[in-house]
């Protein structure tokens, strides 16, 4: 059986690329060497996987910054206000991707948005009325060309036309229909040359078809692809989709002229069973994404083998795949030395898991498998199982009732006994946790991390801090005040440190979004809590004012969103454990005094399944509920809140409402307070703090200002109900900027205050 790598990390196995762009933006680096720097990386790619003995590897999976951002450059769709900069191909590009501000000219990047369930973002591109669609790149034919010049044959990879036209925006008044025409052109130029050059094989890649389709979108999808290969003579077309199914189009796919389809075995739940009841067409061949692109754990054999045997029987022409782009996992485990053997022999990262689809290829066709040194290994692995169960915690979930997801009484009654017992005055004022995480605080952290200071000398740096930063929101007169989280790297990787169960790695690094990558903690067991996390942090906090500090927290959608999750447990079951687990630092806080906990749930939005009609059945119900769970405990007057950094939650109101928070603070800044329209249509009962100015940037929002957008918000939001606040944590911002924020924002409140 033949093999498949639909793409490949191109970030490098030391960050390399990453290094060499920021040093390029800095002009600390010349465009030549970033490009040798580049090249280097592709052919050491080509390399590992032409070894490894892959037989489909993909060229143009490259990219300096984003490949949905390489294909729309590709098109042409670069909109006006780049193209009049005026600069070298290379630089509009990254204006674009970065923004552009020089000799005066100040013109912002395009938007980011999250690249469907993955925590990779991807650059928004524009569609003006006037952006004239043409081929207008030769990326993906030099670098099919220069891998073919290494002596590496590959299939090209382009994100298709109906996924680009789904994810662009549309800034005027065009839709996506009037853009058929002209961009089917384009992809029918590609396709003819990399004909001309000698592809045997263009991967055309196609999640947006994995989402619910209505009939409209199904005629588009068709009439585009009619066109697009109108010509295509004998090059062979893969349509490679992944991240889910695609029960809604999959009649019409197996009956169009393609060469290939790329399924999705693991995220795709109806995948198998789509084949199963219409069949797969002869001529055809399937690419089966059987690996997965995602996850970090190893692949089990007997798992896989199972359907591809099945795939075998039923004569189906089958070339096995990774489920999506490897760019989702870490480079390889090499070098991860800290991690004992006895866990690293169940993870794969993308270099073990190019060993796992030759291994498992090469399976399939051997008659003798069961004496197979590989697939014995892997049975061993798997019948062996992991140490990673934790009775206790097993025990404690047994013995969740229902009513442990409801906190009482209910929140109306709790809002006016919180009013009484809390004191607080109308509109308050709060901030979201953090406080700037200057030089010395990052320094104090590391040199504690690295031994160079004792525990004692590390906390004593905290507390200082805390100190000075309570009497700082003293001063500055907010109401409901924090200790500043300055004992805090990243959100999840402080707590999953805490907890039992999880483990950490050293390099894993994953590309978010541009240079920036991140290292998802991976949770390896049960999860419990080990010891009170926050607690002496807040509690000192607290002993210093009369005001109320908030505990801060992260509640369990984000933790385990932000992490790489168990494949032997569902989902649902490892959030409820860590519900548990973040439910014991909630009632350690309060028993200590804490009047007001804050469970920061960033993250929640961001894992609503694909396909909107399995929000609920699929994600919310067992969602909202962890979050219940995590704080149903809390006697009625202690206030708990909750912070969403997106407010695109429009569409998820009344989950949102469900949440039985008594106060969510988010950003609505930035989002032109639509979402308030929405709050009210719902008659949102939680108190709301939307964030009354963008911390994201270093402008000081005045007084005025600040009033002004405080009274479009009580046109929808009824005053009792309203907080004052920034709209995210100001660990980003500069000390004496966000004081001079904060002093206009308690001023606009008092202003307020006095005129009702
Ligand atoms: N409490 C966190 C902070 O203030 C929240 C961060 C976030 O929402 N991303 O930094
Ligand atoms: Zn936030």
């Amino acid at each position: 059986m033949l093999t498949s790598v639909i793409g490949f990390p191109r970030i490098g196995a030391f960050r390399e690329l990453k290094f060499a762009l920021e040093k390029y933006f800095k002009g600390e680096m010349e465009e030549k060497e970033l490009e040798a720097i580049a090249k280097d990386l592709r052919s050491q790619h080509f390399s590992y996987q032409k070894e490894a003995g892959i037989d489909f590897i993909s060229s143009n999976d490259f990219s300096y910054y984003d490949c949905l951002l390489d294909t729309a450059v590709m098109c042409g769709i670069v909109p006006a206000r780049y193209r009049e900069l005026s600069l070298s191909d290379k630089a509009t590009y990254f204006a674009m991707a970065r923004g552009y501000q020089k000799e005066g000219r100040d013109v912002k990047a395009l938007a980011m948005k999250k690249w469907f369930n993955t925590n990779y973002h991807y650059i928004v591109p524009e569609l003006e009325d006037d952006t004239k669609i043409s081929l207008s790149s030769e990326k993906v034919f030099d670098e099919y060309q220069e891998a073919k010049d290494l002596g590496v044959g590959t299939k090209p990879t382009v994100i298709g036309a109906y996924t680009l036209l789904s994810l662009c925006r549309y800034t005027g008044t065009k839709k996506r229909e009037d853009y058929l025409e002209n961009l089917s052109g384009v992809y029918r130029r590609i396709i003819a040359g990399l004909r001309e050059r000698g592809a045997e094989w263009i991967q055309f890649e196609e999640p947006a078809l994995v989402r619910n389709l209505d009939e409209t979108d199904k005629r588009f999808f068709t009439s585009l692809y009619e066109k697009i290969l109108a010509d295509k003579k004998d090059v062979k077309i893969l349509l490679q989709t992944y991240f889910g199914d695609v029960r809604d189009i999959y009649d019409e796919l197996i009956s169009m002229p393609f060469d290939g389809i790329g399924l999705d075995f693991i995220e795709g739940k109806k995948t198998l069973e789509l084949i199963k009841k219409n069949g797969f067409p002869k001529e055809k061949t399937l690419f089966a994404g059987l690996v997965n692109g995602k996850n970090i754990w190893k692949n089990d054999y007997t798992k896989t083998l199972n359907v591809l045997d099945h795939l075998k029987t039923q004569g189906i022409n089958t070339v096995l795949s990774t489920s999506c782009s490897l760019l989702h996992v870490p480079f390889t485990l090499d070098g991860e030395d800290k991690l004992l053997p006895e866990y690293k022999k169940h993870f794969a990262f993308a270099l073990e898991k190019l060993v796992e689809l030759k291994e498992l290829a090469d399976l399939v066709e051997d008659e003798n498998r069961e004496n197979a040194d590989a697939y014995r290994k892997n049975l061993q692995l798997f019948r062996e199982g992991r140490d990673c169960e934790d009775a206790e915690v097993k025990e404690r979930i047994s013995k969740i009732k229902e009513s442990d997801y409801v906190r009482l009484p209910e929140r109306k009654v709790r809002q006016q006994i919180q009013k009484d017992y809390l004191k607080l005055p109308k509109y308050p004022t709060t901030t979201i946790g953090s406080f700037p995480q200057t030089a010395d605080v990052k320094k104090n952290r590391s040199s504690y991390r690295k031994g160079e200071i004792s525990l004692d000398s590390y906390k004593e740096f905290n507390r200082e801090k805390i100190k000075r930063a309570i009497e700082w929101q003293e001063g500055v007169g907010l109401d409901v005040l924090v200790h500043g989280e300055y004992e805090r790297n990243d959100m999840v990787e402080y707590f999953g440190e805490s907890l039992s169960g999880y483990l950490f790695t050293e390099k894993a690094w994953v590309q978010s979004y541009g240079t920036r990558c991140v290292k998802p903690p991976i949770i390896w067991g049960d999860v419990s809590r080990k010891k009170p996390i926050t607690v002496e942090w807040s509690v000192y906090a607290q002993s210093l004012t009369k005001l109320p500090v908030k505990g801060m927290l992260t509640g369990p959608v984000t933790i385990l969103n932000w992490s790489f999750p168990r494949e032997d447990i569902s989902i649902k079951e490892s959030m409820t454990q860590i519900a548990l687990a973040i439910r014991d630092e909630v009632l350690d806080l309060e028993a200590n005094g804490i009047k007001i906990i804050q469970i920061d749930e960033a993250a929640l939005r961001e894992k609503l399944p694909l396909r909107k009609s399995d929000w609920n059945s699929e994600y919310l119900d067992f969602v909202i509920p962890a979050f219940r769970l995590v704080h149903s405990g809390v006697k009625k007057e202690t206030q708990i809140h909750t912070h969403m950094c997106y407010s695109e939650f429009t569409d998820i109101i009344p989950a949102i409402d469900n949440m039985d928070a008594d106060v969510i603070t988010f950003e609505a800044s930035r989002s032109d307070l639509l979402i308030l329209d929405a709050l009210k249509k719902y008659n949102f009962e939680t108190e709301t703090g939307p964030g009354v100015y963008d911390i994201h940037s270093p402008r000081i929002p005045s007084t005025q200002e600040i009033l002004g957008a405080l009274k479009k918000m009580l046109e929808k939001v009824p005053a009792e109900k309203l907080w004052v606040n920034p709209d995210c944590g100001l660990k980003t911002r500069g000390e004496e900027e966000t004081r001079h924020s904060l002093v206009n924002m308690v001023e606009a409140a008092r202003l307020l205050r006095k005129e009702a």
